[in-house]
């Protein structure tokens, strides 16, 4: 097998038996990264020296019987994570030639883990979008095409450089970050899983913030052990992020064995909605009947508030994006235009540096939070979100986990939604729900739509029981027994 094709346990598993070095693994991702990125644009940065500086650090490692849990494992890290001494961009001019003096926690965290940095990975401007069309490093293209369609589609986003790396071989995992569902929903679109955790349970510090009150890190990987092995080594509390919380990780890669005997699943009635396709709603119908068959007993449960919760999340997220991206005043950071005077520079600053939508969100932002439409808007958009918790909160006293699709659609083609934002903004109709209850939820590959296009499931979690999570996405997984591989991959 090539070394690219391994999961990311198998192949800790022949580095720590030394079948096969740090050095040689990191130098197959780095040649598919070298053959395949022209063509996907999943990097805007790769580090080869940093790359292989690591590979041979982690050799040594497991020469001196010291090697971390992640030693000589490459990763991908999206580029909203600040990596000290290498250039992050968050995909945006504003920042085009930024290097920051610091760390983000989450990615220290995997370095001390022993981990290996192949590169740092595309997104939407400022991780704003569903399709990574909005990079000004230009768009990502789907390892995925349509049976006999070469077309390029969209990878989802905004994580979509780093599913994309993934899905195409081009590192054994990756991380993402996820609002209102830029890990799951590119997860679903380039048929690998991924995971946002509880809020709170990985650290902000060090990545370049949106909407703080929704911005989660997690672990994009080709299985759903993977994820739960990296999300082991990226939580924990951190000092330096007054929301992170002061619990203690659990090992997520155990719990994912646990099974799913005895465990309620809720089925939300409000989603199977006229609309939804029917290769969507069969997939669905497919994931209760293998939760079942694993001895899960499935439930109907309510969420009354779900229809408000795509309208609730368009006025929260802009109106904290609006906030955080003040700081792009061509002072402190990144790009500066002169100007004859400070306003003219901030604003010349301002119009150069953010591309359409971040200008559009800002605007919005900047909108609901003005003190005559305050009331109107941000506060009610508040207390629905309050309402929409509270559903979550009763329909977990009725069950222990929730499944639902992950996304409205498999990848849709570059170019397309992009004449009407709100068409961009319903792809996330599923995913935004737990994101504006601060819920972890997963995104499993679990089938192809006609197309021969991947499709995700998600299951969604009490608060800090991603545990659970795990069990069940895990279940799924085992049953759906999703093989398939994308056109444009690494090795094949
Ligand atoms: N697609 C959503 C948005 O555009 C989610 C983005 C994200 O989770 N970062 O805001």
């Amino acid at each position: 097998m090539s070394l690219t094709d391994l999961t990311l346990a198998d192949a800790r598993e022949l580095l720590a038996r030394r079948e096969i070095s740090a050095r040689e693994l990191s130098e197959a991702h780095l040649e598919a990264i070298e053959k395949l990125n022209p063509r996907l644009n999943a990097f805007i940065t790769v580090t080869p020296e940093l790359a292989l500086a690591q590979a041979e650090a982690a050799d040594r490692a497991y020469a001196a019987g010291e090697a971390g849990p992640l030693a000589g494992l490459p990763l991908a890290i999206k580029d909203l994570f600040c990596t000290e001494g290498v250039r992050t961009t968050a995909a945006s001019l504003m920042l085009e030639n930024f290097v920051p003096p610091y760390e983000s926690t989450v990615t220290a965290r995997l370095r001390a883990a022993g981990a290996v940095f192949v590169g740092k990975t595309n997104l939407d401007e400022f991780a704003m979008g569903s399709s990574n069309m909005t990079s000004a490093f230009g768009a990502v293209a789907n390892p995925w095409t349509r049976a006999g369609d070469a077309a390029a589609l969209v990878p989802g986003g905004s994580s979509g450089g780093s599913a994309a790396a993934v899905a195409a071989r081009l590192a054994l995992g990756a991380t993402g970050t996820d609002t209102g569902g830029s890990i799951r929903q590119p997860a679903s679109f380039c048929g690998i899983a991924g995971m946002k955790p509880t809020y709170g349970r990985c650290s902000r510090f060090g990545i370049i913030a949106f909407a703080s009150s929704l911005d989660q890190a997690g672990p994009m990987a080709r299985n759903v052990e993977d994820c739960a092995i990296l999300l082991t080594a990226m939580a924990g509390f951190d000092p330096k992020d007054s929301t992170s919380a002061d619990r203690p990780v659990p090992d997520f890669h155990a719990a994912c064995t646990r099974g799913v005997t005895g465990l309620r699943i809720g089925v939300p009635k409000e989603y199977a909605a006229p609309g939804m396709p029917d290769e969507i709603a069969a997939l669905w119908q497919a994931g209760r009947d293998w939760l079942r068959a694993a001895g899960a007993e499935l439930v109907e449960i309510s969420l009354p508030h779900s229809e408000y919760a795509l309208a609730t999340y368009y006025i929260v997220a802009p109106a904290e994006c609006s906030s955080n991206l003040a700081r792009y005043d061509g002072v402190r950071f990144g790009r500066r235009e002169d100007g004859a005077d400070l306003i003219e520079m901030y604003e010349r600053t301002r119009a150069a540096g953010f591309g359409a939508e971040v200008k559009r969100r800002i605007l919005i932002g900047t909108y609901v939070l003005s003190a005559g439409y305050y009331d109107a808007y941000y506060l009610r958009a508040q207390k629905v979100r309050s309402l929409i918790l509270g559903d979550f909160t009763a329909a977990f006293a009725r069950c222990d986990a929730i499944l639902t699709p992950t996304a409205p659609s498999a990848a849709f083609a570059q170019g397309e939604k992009m004449d009407d934002p709100v068409k961009m903004y319903l792809n996330d109709i599923y995913t935004v729900p737990a994101s504006l209850a601060g819920l972890p939820a997963m995104s499993v590959p679990v089938g192809l739509n006609q197309e021969g296009l991947p499709l995700g499931l998600q299951v969604i979690g009490r608060p800090f029981d991603e545990e659970t999570v795990f069990a069940v996405a895990d279940k799924i997984e085992k049953a759906a027994g999703f093989s398939a591989r994308p056109a444009l991959r690494a090795g094949g």
